[in-house]
């Protein structure tokens, strides 16, 4: 099946009812049919709801309907793309342990590594994602996963995953990929051997901007890597805080089991079923909004490239950019709605946020009505010249995050705003 009807379809099988709509099941808790029921639920020798901090059928669609979506064998939803991202790591490592991530991430991603997992002992070392050669150097036997995002946030790069997991194989250890802005159907990152995928379905995956989740996709490469690696020897021995489990002799993907079974037990960023339900509706349609933003983003820094007033356009399907091979092989049909450009001056920046009729100043990504960010002045302001620079973020940086609005007004707002 191709993704674009699993995305329709897949994980739901119509109850009594036959509503066509999956069901939202606003529930916290789950009878049981008797207490050997109940002891089969916790033991895991039945399948079934016990508790929706653990899990809850309306999420269970979002989590079949997204793993099956990204290749993989399953899923677990978060309450954030945060959530996702801490789980991921922390289901891999503890005080003494490292992890290799790129210098290109996400803004919260950088501090979760660089200041609050190193609270925990868990070491970041970073690399460019345009040198994945120097890689090898960083690694030791303490090195527990090495973390990307397929189009990087703000900076908007594409690394070359193939030479990545390359590395990763080597030295048996696992890859983790933020694929927030690429989305499913534009990459899927597990095709090229990556072993988990998160996300934040905050962004393209809801598309209108409602609600904040994010999710966890376990390839079944994973299990591969773990079994019997001594890297993972948590995995590989018995779970005192589970009867004893030992995560990777069960029938089910250890990754998600243990995420589930251990991280969300005791750390609770559980996704609300409402939540879970609106990702779905937007999986509807993520497909089609998604080669729309691609295509009049494509078109609006092309317009820009011509614009007198630009210094620079980073759009990585844009003939020219340093990231234009790499899209061309790891991007399917566009590069999302992510895009941003340089003009002379953060004078000249901050005027041309100030003045846009159309586009939103916000701080946020992947909504259905288009965002303009000055960095300099927002989200960046307390980074000095020198820190602006090693981010990749100039003062007259200006980021886009192109909407559904026609393509012909967007330029237009941009025409008024830069004259
Ligand atoms: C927004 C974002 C996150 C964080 O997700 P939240 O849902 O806001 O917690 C992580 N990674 C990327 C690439 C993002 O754009």
């Amino acid at each position: 099946m191709k993704k674009e009807t699993i995305a329709l379809h897949a994980g739901y099988e119509k109850d009594e009812q036959k509503t066509m709509a999956v069901p939202i099941y606003m529930t916290t808790a789950y009878a049981f049919d008797s207490a050997e029921h109940a002891a089969n639920l916790f033991a895991l020798k039945e399948l079934g709801n016990i508790y929706t901090r653990i899990g809850n059928p309306t999420t269970d669609v979002f989590e079949k309907r997204f793993a099956a979506l990204e290749g993989g064998v399953a899923a677990l939803a978060t309450s954030s793309g945060m959530a996702a991202i801490n789980y991921s790591i922390l289901n891999l490592c503890e005080t003494g342990d490292n992890i290799i991530a790129a210098n290109q991430l996400y803004g919260g991603t950088v501090t979760l590594f660089t200041h609050t997992l190193k609270r925990l002992g868990i070491e970041a070392r970073m690399f460019d994602v345009h040198k994945p050669e120097l890689i090898e150097k960083l690694i030791d036997e303490k090195t527990k996963a090495i973390f990307f995002e397929s189009i990087t946030n703000p900076s908007i790069d594409v690394p070359d995953f193939e030479k990545i997991v390359a590395i990763a194989k080597k030295h048996n250890i696992l890859t983790i990929v933020d694929n927030t802005v690429a989305t499913p159907i534009l990459c899927n990152p597990i095709e090229y051997g990556v072993d988990v995928v998160v996300h934040s379905t905050s962004k393209y995956t809801t598309g209108q901007g409602l609600a904040l989740g994010g999710i966890i996709v376990e390839a079944e490469s994973a299990k591969e890597k773990i079994k019997n690696n001594s890297r993972y020897n948590h995995f590989n021995e018995p779970d005192a805080s589970y009867h004893g489990l030992v995560y990777s002799d069960t029938p089910f993907p250890p990754f998600i089991l243990r995420a589930r079974l251990s991280l969300l037990r005791d750390m609770g960023s559980a996704p609300s079923p409402f939540n879970s339900w609106l990702f779905i509706q937007g999986l509807e349609h993520l497909n089609l909004r998604i080669k729309q933003h691609s295509q009049s983003a494509l078109e609006i820094a092309k317009w820009l490239k011509n614009h007198p007033k630009v210094k620079r356009v980073n759009y990585p399907l844009l003939e020219g950019d340093k990231n234009y091979e790499n899209a061309k092989k790891y991007l399917k049909g566009g590069a999302s709605g992510l895009l941003s450009f340089e003009v002379e001056s953060f004078e000249e920046a901050k005027k041309i946020a100030d003045s846009v009729k159309i586009f939103s100043r916000v701080v946020n990504i992947g909504d259905s009505k288009s965002i303009i960010t000055h960095p300099a002045s927002t989200t960046h302001q307390q980074l000095s010249a020198e820190e602006l620079e090693l981010a990749g973020v100039s003062e007259g940086l200006i980021r886009l995050s192109i909407g559904l609005e026609v393509v012909e007004d967007l330029i237009a707002d941009l025409e008024q705003a830069m004259e």
